[in-house]
């Protein structure tokens, strides 16, 4: 009987994991969205040099780190190469003028926003059925650079690192947990804890710590830091694919299961703090003890995720009581759907994502 239910166990992770490849590639963006963005980016960085010449727009988040679904939302980040530049604030209400005036964007600045934006939605449209939401916000380098290392984590091991993201994405949307304003996770809180899992949990690794590694030749501070956080990790894609070969052989499949597992039953959410920097770390040690249990009605270390780079920053500080109760519940349920192995995998799918 083991044997037969290890045989059982290896089929279902076997049609689960193509299961997933396939949902996945569906839910890619379609080269012609992906061209539409780019034409709306080469038209929102023509309009910004009109007030900043020395200006340039990149792209950040999912858009440039390999994790975007279809119709997914465009972050951007104006950088200005000039010594003389105006306040974030001023260029918000600026451009939001602008804009206003030369685009059929619906145009929302936030100038006094802790971080100030530029929210800009576009209607939906024959050749653009879902419209296009995206924020622009200023000098936010070191999301450009927090975006970079989730790009280099995705292209070490496309086919598991992209698919397990890309399906909790989904998931995490699907189940309705993926709203920070509303108490739970963001998306780039997901993908810190799948690359904390696959890099510190899962024994053997999947993936290489890249904060960690030795550059190949050394390198002064001034170029490892900015605003004061160490931003070096190993970027050299092509060389770490030919060093770096894991000796973890598990399926997608195999390691979502275990993904579920480990944050329904194993992290202390208690006391941990899941850092991919530095592996599991405690909030004590970081001072990131509950400001709820000394009566302050700001709830702000439930759940502690350290951000790589800036690492007195909580990615999951925005995560209430209620928000981390339903998370957890959430993984548990996952779990259980999981281990049930319904006949079909895609029947597990479909309830996972229900
Ligand atoms: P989606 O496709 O759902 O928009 P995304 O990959 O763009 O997912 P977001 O959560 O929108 O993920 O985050 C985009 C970028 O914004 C991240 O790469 C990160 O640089 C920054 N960011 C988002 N949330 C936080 C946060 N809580 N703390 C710090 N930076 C964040
Ligand atoms: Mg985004």
């Amino acid at each position: 009987p083991a044997q037969r239910k290890h045989a059982s166990r290896q089929r279902f992770a076997a049609d689960l994991s193509q299961c997933l490849y396939d949902l996945v590639i569906h839910l890619l963006p379609t080269l012609e969205e992906l061209a539409v963005k780019e034409d709306v980016r080469k038209l929102l960085e023509r309009l910004i040099r009109t007030i900043e010449p020395d200006s340039r727009l990149l792209s950040f988040g999912s858009t440039a780190n390999g994790f975007s679904l279809r119709n997914s939302d465009m972050d951007l980040c104006c950088l200005i190469d000039s010594e003389e530049r105006l306040s974030a604030s001023d260029l918000v209400v600026m451009l939001g003028d602008l804009l206003e005036r030369e685009t059929k964007f619906h145009v929302k600045p936030l100038p006094h926003a802790r971080i100030p934006i530029v929210k800009l939605t576009l209607d939906p449209a024959p050749g653009l059925p879902q419209g296009i939401a995206c924020d622009i916000g200023f000098e936010n380098r070191l999301a450009l650079e927090n975006t970079r290392l989730l790009m280099c984590y995705a292209m070490i091991d496309p086919a598991r690192v992209r698919t397990m993201v890309l399906f909790l994405k989904v998931w995490s949307k699907r189940r309705n947990i993926n709203s920070p304003y509303k108490g739970t996770l963001s998306s780039y809180g997901y993908v810190l804890l799948v690359i904390f899992f696959l890099v510190h949990v899962k024994n053997p690794p999947v993936l290489p710590n890249l904060q960690q590694m030795p550059p190949l030749r050394s390198i002064s501070p001034e170029d490892t830091h900015l605003n004061g956080y160490n931003i070096w990790f190993f970027d050299d894609i092509d060389l770490l694919r030919q060093r770096w070969k894991s000796s973890n052989t598990e399926t997608v499949a195999e390691l979502l299961i275990d993904f579920f597992k480990y944050y329904s039953r194993d992290f202390n959410y208690t006391s941990g703090v899941a850092s991919i920097r530095s592996g599991l770390l405690k909030k004590e040690s970081k001072g990131w003890v509950s400001e709820h249990e000394r009566g302050s009605p700001r709830e702000r270390n439930r759940l502690c995720i350290e951000d790589p780079f800036e690492t007195d920053y909580n990615v999951a500080r925005c995560v209430t009581r209620d928000g981390l109760y339903t998370i957890r519940g959430e993984f548990m349920r996952a779990s259980r759907i999981l281990a049930s192995r319904p006949d079909r995998a895609l029947v597990a799918i479909a309830q996972l994502c229900e």
